[in-house]
């Protein structure tokens, strides 16, 4: 129960693949809850009896999810807590619980979390890329203009990327990292985490464009992902005309140096040098 008295929803992440990972506060919490809203009852029924808990089910399904809220709301007001699982890991990364969160927190209520696996942070970490400063892409659209404005944003990012696929979608994704993101890019291939077969596959993305052909992917997948390398430094020239185009927007020298600075990764001690050579704009302009 929560401070206030009233129920809290309380979101309990599960195994992504070994059930000795579902963590005794995880089953206190199922235990606990007046319902369990999960994806699947069959498969939650399975867990809660590996845990010896016996709780009422609904299911909450990227179909139902909404329809669920009244009810759950109905429960935290009487004084009851509610849990929400998926079928594995943490509820709400690429699973239900985004629309119930929303909706509990607009009520009043409060929410709560007993933290545990996700394939994202596993992934992440076992890569060996910079853990750092990450994006988690999630599933990438399946096809047109939306996957391939996606694909493009992926291959322009920084930081470390990580992203969900189906096995049998893995090698059409991996070839078109490799189309957008060339072929050294440094990747990881994260696959049945916490199973048997649990495996991390490292190399660049022409190395896995053979390796994803040369072994029919089976189980589920992490795509893990190094950001995209710092851009060439840029040359004086450019500096100068994007100095000039900050200017002409009508930006202050400060300003326009500060723009130019962030936007093409160079020191700001020489964006100003070559700010300071440009002419007032009210100046005639004795550069080419
Ligand atoms: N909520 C889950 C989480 O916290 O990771 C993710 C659910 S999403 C529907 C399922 C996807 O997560 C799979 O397609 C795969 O990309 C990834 N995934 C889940 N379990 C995994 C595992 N044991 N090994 C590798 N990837 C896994």
């Amino acid at each position: 129960m929560g401070r206030s008295g009233q129920g809290r929803l309380v979101l309990v992440a599960t195994p992504i693949g070994n059930l000795g990972d579902l963590s005794p506060r995880a089953a206190d919490a199922l235990r606990a809850a007046a319902l369990v809203c999960c994806e699947d009852t069959r498969r939650t029924g399975r867990l809660l009896q590996h845990a010896g808990v016996s709780a009422r089910m609904v299911v909450a399904n990227e179909h139902t999810e909404i329809a669920r809220i009244a009810e759950v709301l109905d429960l935290l007001a009487a004084g009851h807590d509610v849990a929400l699982v998926s079928d594995a890991g943490t509820p709400g990364i690429s699973d239900p619980g985004e629309h119930l969160v929303r909706a509990v927190l607009d009520a009043g209520h409060d929410v709560s979390a007993v933290p545990g696996p996700a394939a994202v942070v596993m992934a992440l970490v076992l890569s060996g890329l910079p853990t750092t400063r990450f994006v988690f892409e999630g599933f990438l659209p399946r096809s047109g203009s939306e996957r391939t404005h996606r694909i493009a944003d992926v291959a322009d990012e920084r930081r470390t990327i990580v992203l969900y696929e189906a096995p049998h979608r893995l090698a059409r994704t991996v070839g078109d990292l490799f189309a957008a993101c060339g072929p050294d890019r440094q990747v990881a291939l994260a696959r049945e985490l916490t199973k048997l077969h649990e495996e991390v596959w490292r190399g660049t993305l022409a190395e896995a464009t053979v390796h994803v052909d040369h072994v029919e992917p089976r189980g589920e997948y992490v795509i893990v992902l190094a950001g995209a390398p710092p851009a060439p430094d840029a040359d004086d020239d450019t500096i100068r005309a994007a100095l000039r185009e900050a200017l002409a927007r009508g930006s202050t020298r400060k300003d326009a140096v500060a723009t130019v600075t962030a936007a093409l990764g160079v020191p700001k001690r020489r964006v100003f040098d070559l700010a300071t050579s440009l002419p007032r704009p009210t100046e005639p302009d004795p550069l080419p």
